[in-house]
């Protein structure tokens, strides 16, 4: 929805006052994330924490992409979800729960893979996708995608006490960037959520860090996104920190 053109930035400084104080967002920042467009993949234990973060943000239209149904497994974890909602679609659910939180983000839901979301939506003006699955399939699939497309890009994936943050501003980048592919041929993080080992605190350590570095970058005209990998470990409280340059993609 876009602000009403009589109180634009009186009503941002309402709904948004104690974020626009934070240096590096600002007002302006504020207004830029108002105009924004974002893609987040998978509305699982990361996807869910994504929502709630961006969305509260203000960013200016959240599309929320997710093939499947809310099982009682996920509710330790995935923080959109209640007993009530057990088979329903988790796209469906999430869009429901997150349109009241405020009047500036527009939220669609698209309960389909992200291949299939493609071939209905155009999404080449959007600024960001933020892949949370738990796919590596589907990580290598989305940042050839975005790469192919000039749009940011960022990827996490959690395994117990341990997650990846993964970003590429393609934006301002040649062909040669790295895809997830490059830096991850095969990956001990692609897992079906029901095998896996999981607890819900690292799903919202490892998106925090995300969703702050995203927050920072759609508020700056921009886009000033770190092309870089973090390697984080809760249980030794270790993030190890990788930039990206140098490296070139042959795929
Ligand atoms: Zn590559």
């Amino acid at each position: 929805m876009a602000l009403d053109r009589q109180e634009p930035n009186d009503k941002l400084l309402e709904q948004f006052g104690r974020q626009i104080l934070v240096p590096g967002i600002d007002e302006q920042g504020q207004l830029q994330l108002s105009k924004r467009k974002i893609c987040i993949i998978g509305m699982g234990a990361l996807g869910t924490i994504a929502s709630q973060y961006l969305v509260r943000s203000g960013i200016g239209e959240v599309h929320l992409i997710d093939p499947d149904t809310v099982e009682e497994s996920n509710l330790h974890r995935q923080i959109n979800y209640s007993l009530n909602d057990i088979g329903k679609y988790k796209s469906e659910i999430s869009q429901n729960i997150l349109n009241s939180i405020n009047d500036v983000t527009t939220i669609s839901s698209f309960p389909t893979t992200f291949e299939e979301y493609l071939k209905e939506q155009a999404i080449d003006h959007f600024d960001l996708i933020f892949d949370c699955t738990d796919s590596h399939q589907n990580k290598i699939f989305s940042s050839k995608y975005c790469k192919k497309k000039f749009i940011s890009f960022v990827s996490i994936s959690i395994n117990s006490s341990d997650g990846i943050y993964f970003s590429q501003n393609y934006k301002n980048q040649n062909k040669t960037s790295s895809c997830f592919e490059c830096l991850f041929p095969q990956s001990k993080y692609d897992h079906r959520c029901l095998n896996s080992a999981m607890i819900g605190p690292v799903a919202g350590f490892v998106t925090s860090l995300a969703c702050t570095k995203i927050i920072f970058a759609l508020a700056n005209q921009d886009l000033r996104l770190k092309s870089e990998i973090c390697l984080i470990d809760l249980l030794t409280s270790d993030i190890n920190k990788l930039q990206l340059a140098g490296i070139k993609c042959p795929h």
